[in-house]
């Protein structure tokens, strides 16, 4: 029997380019790469998503099993999630309607972050099947970080804040990725841990490799700049460029440092990006500027040699539910040092395959990146159990935990319905 899943990714395309805004980054990995992999097994995915370039195909099929659907609701724009939600109405009456025209319906839908879930919880309510959704972020968890001030919240906040709260309460299963996100979530809606399943992000293992000690000095002669030694001390940073990463942490850190490190960031448009030029200013200021590079975003098949070429990455964000690229790294045998913040210390392991920094300041980044830049024997000990650590984090073995799981679902639904009928 076929098994057919409603993905709804409202905000975001899972084949938009990634880094280079700030709404594209590990939840369209996340979506693309959890739909191929269940598309692999005997399960059918169509992903929905709001139709933001005219030019876009309706429909895209990403392999024989699952497909790509654009569909048209407000205008056919890139636009920021905050500017969404009059459409997501519009969004669920048409993802119903192109289900009627189909043959077969749906088993089951998986919503992903608020605005999908609000579409989720409509659709799931009418075509009678289980809702797992997955937030990815939460507006109360996020506020927060910021140090929000007590008070009311802005009425954007608001509406996230009411309408996150109603789909905890309805969502049939919520996945998170770690312990922690399961703990808070626990906390703030008074979830019984029943509802809330632990399933981390998946890697590409064979695209994130260590590669050869060929491979290696390859890709740090690629990328070494012509004024610079190939063997200067070069640090990484991977993402979109969004105030909850922390880059002025970074760069505070860098510009502390003892060892005058190379810094690469990674992420931004490179056709121009107003957050490039004021990070571009502020390493100027700080004295740094001719020790860090903005090639702005990197297509994910090419970032593997980034990896390879840097002693560690660096993630100073203020928080992340998982943080992808510490798992890719870690895959391509390059150590992390990461705060130690949400989701990262369930990936990052202090004193194993990377260093942990508690304390948000720059002085305990610099200190902890002179460590290990300064010592080879810490370096070597690390990049060694850095792609064993992360194996447990294969696709295939995360596709077997989401199927079992939608299974389950689907299986209760149906014995709860056919109690009913008697
Ligand atoms: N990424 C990329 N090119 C870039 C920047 C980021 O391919 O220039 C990808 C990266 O490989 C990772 C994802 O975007 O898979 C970022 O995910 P992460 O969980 O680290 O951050 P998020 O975007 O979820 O905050």
């Amino acid at each position: 029997m076929c098994f057919r899943i409603a993905m709804l990714s409202l905000h975001t395309s899972p084949l938009a380019p990634l880094g280079r805004t700030r709404d594209a980054g590990g939840m369209n990995v996340y979506v693309r790469e959890l739909a191929r992999e269940l598309g692999r097994g005997s399960m059918y995915v169509d992903i929905f998503t709001r139709r933001s370039d005219p030019t876009a195909p309706p429909m895209q099929c990403l392999n024989d099993h699952v497909r790509l659907i654009s569909i048209p609701a407000g205008p056919a724009l890139p636009l920021p999630p905050s500017e969404l939600f009059p459409y997501v109405e519009d969004f669920s009456r048409r993802v119903a309607r192109f289900a009627e025209r189909g043959e077969h319906g749906y088993d089951l839908v998986h919503s992903h972050y608020w605005l999908s879930a609000v579409a989720g919880m409509t659709l799931a309510r009418e075509w009678d099947v289980p809702h797992v959704t997955m937030f990815h972020t939460v507006e109360r968890l996020k506020s927060q970080q910021y140090g929000a001030p007590a008070g009311p919240a802005s009425p954007a906040s608001a509406l996230r804040i009411e309408h996150e709260g109603r789909i905890a309460a309805s969502a049939d299963t919520i996945i998170v990725s770690t312990e922690h996100e399961r703990e808070q979530l626990r906390r703030l809606y008074g979830l019984p841990a029943s509802r809330l399943q632990i399933i981390p992000c998946g890697v590409d293992l064979r695209a994130f490799t260590p590669g050869s000690p060929q491979d290696r000095r390859a890709a740090r002669q690629r990328l070494a700049p012509t004024h610079a030694p190939t063997n200067a001390p070069t640090l990484l940073s991977v993402g979109r460029l969004d105030p909850i990463k922390g880059l002025d942490l970074l760069l505070e850190s860098v510009a502390q440092m003892k060892i005058p490190a190379r810094l690469i960031v990674i992420g931004g448009d490179p056709a121009g990006d107003a957050e490039v030029e004021r990070l571009r200013a502020l390493a100027e200021t700080l004295g740094i500027g001719d020790r860090v590079e903005f090639p702005g975003a990197v297509a994910q098949p090419e970032l593997v040699n980034y990896y390879r070429a840097a002693d560690a990455l660096v993630i100073t964000s203020r928080y992340e539910s998982f943080g992808l690229v510490a798992v890719e790294a870690l895959a391509a045998g390059t150590p992390v040092v990461a705060a130690q913040v949400g989701g990262l210390p369930s990936i990052v392991r202090d004193g194993k395959n990377g260093l942990l920094v508690r304390w948000r300041c720059a002085q305990a980044f610099a200190e902890r990146l002179d460590t290990l830049l300064g010592d080879d024997a810490l370096r070597a000990r690390l990049a060694a159990a850095a792609r064993p650590s992360v194996e447990h984090f294969d696709w295939r073995r995360i596709g077997d935990t989401v199927r079992a799981m939608y299974q389950e679902l689907t299986a209760a639904r149906r014995e709860a319905v056919a109690c009913c009928c008697f």
